[in-house]
């Protein structure tokens, strides 16, 4: 057992701030990481505010997470000490249900192990995740990052990337395809890149005006504000899929009209309140609504493959951690152009501190 610094939120709202977290000593299967960026992502902000409930404190959250390899145990294969490696939102799962066979562990029947807010098996407390200097992750839930992939924009693959790719993929995305991405967030601004490389048309719906110019740099074919009057109805019927990322309650039903016959939304983000959804929206034009959430770890190192094929990172701004509250307050004011990413060496007792 190990200490290690760490930013967390002590209760439920509470701001961030820094405090030391217990990390195990490596087992013969674990990988112990030195963090070196960790991405903020909508849902850190969702729990650290216990707006999904059952949330555990002090919390330390992070689930966007490249480091560098310290220590490998002896029945490590793969991994060296040196390597540049990603943790998603999973450190473990039952391994023996259907959907952990099938390389859905985000759907194991017990539940994944999150990486932070999971009960540990010992009862010793919770998993803590990212905003930390270093964690411990059995091999089978490290990502390897590809060569060429700069680590700071990388980090944001590891959630915000293959949450979309993975709706993307499910829908078989490709030419042809007129793909609509709701919210240009951190989510969304892969969504659209992803889209793209896929050889979709690409539309972004934003509520905000001043994204138009970043829509188009990023790979978007057209943009269109949903705040102006008449804009679902000048487009109704005009989209294929539709990737809802956004994290405030909104009208699904508005958005159902942008598809065609047969198109689908795939809901990822996660407003905290349920919404009505009318029965008509989707029987006419016989359209389909699915949730997807992150994916499984083998389509997650296809996600990093195709983004290094690809040249694909997250445009980020990297941040200090003593920059943390400051920067939950811009995300919820959808001011983020289009990550936030914490340079853990801003953590005062980080192996590689300034
Ligand atoms: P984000 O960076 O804050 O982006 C969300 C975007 O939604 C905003 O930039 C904004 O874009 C738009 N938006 C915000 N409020 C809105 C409103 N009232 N009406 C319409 N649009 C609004 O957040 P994120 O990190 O991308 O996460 C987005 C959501 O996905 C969160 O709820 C998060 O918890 C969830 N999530 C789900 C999964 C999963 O596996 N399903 C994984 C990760 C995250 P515009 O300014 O362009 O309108
Ligand atoms: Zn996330
Ligand atoms: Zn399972």
């Amino acid at each position: 057992m190990s200490q290690v610094a760490a930013w967390g939120a002590p209760r439920p709202g509470a701001p961030l701030e820094p405090l030391f977290i217990a990390r195990r000593s490596p087992g013969p299967r674990d990988v112990a990481i030195d963090i070196l960026f960790c991405g903020v992502c909508h849902s850190d902000i969702h729990q650290v505010r216990d707006e999904w409930g059952a949330g555990q404190y002090p919390m330390v959250p992070g689930h966007e997470i490249v480091g560098r390899v310290r220590a490998v145990g002896q029945d490590v294969r793969g991994f060296a000490p040196g390597d540049l490696v990603g943790v998603g939102c999973m450190v473990d799962s039952c391994r023996t249900c259907g959907p952990c066979q099938r390389d859905l562990q985000q759907h194991c029947h017990s539940g994944p192990v999150w990486t932070y807010g999971s009960a540990l098996a010992d009862g010793s407390g919770t998993t803590q995740g990212g905003y930390s200097a270093a964690i411990v992750v059995d091999q089978d839930f490290v990502l390897r990052i590809p060569p060429g992939l700069d680590p700071a924009g990388a980090a944001p693959l590891l959630c915000a990337g293959i949450t979309t790719y993975s709706p993307l993929r499910q829908f078989g995305c490709g030419p042809g395809h007129r793909v609509g991405v709701i919210g240009l967030g951190g989510l969304g601004h892969m969504a659209v890149k992803l889209a793209r490389s896929l050889g979709a048309q690409v539309t972004v719906l934003s509520t905000s005006p001043a994204k138009q110019a970043d829509a188009a740099q990023l790979g978007a074919h057209a943009f269109v504000c949903t705040r102006e009057e008449g804009a679902f109805t000048r487009h109704a019927g005009t989209l294929d899929l539709l990737i809802d990322t956004v994290s405030a309650p909104h009208d699904y039903n508005a958005y159902l009209g942008l598809l065609g016959v047969h198109g689908a939304m795939a809901l990822v983000g996660v407003p905290p309140q349920p919404a009505p959804l009318q029965a008509f929206a989707l029987i006419h034009g016989g359209k389909r609504i699915f949730g997807s959430l992150i994916g499984g770890i083998a389509e997650t190192q296809a996600m990093l493959d195709h983004c290094a094929a690809h040249g694909i990172t997250a445009d980020i701004e990297r941040i200090d951690i003593r920059a943390i509250n400051r920067a939950y307050e811009r995300v919820l004011a959808s001011d983020v152009r289009y990550r936030f990413v914490i340079d853990m060496a801003s953590l005062p007792s980080h192996p590689e501190a300034r």
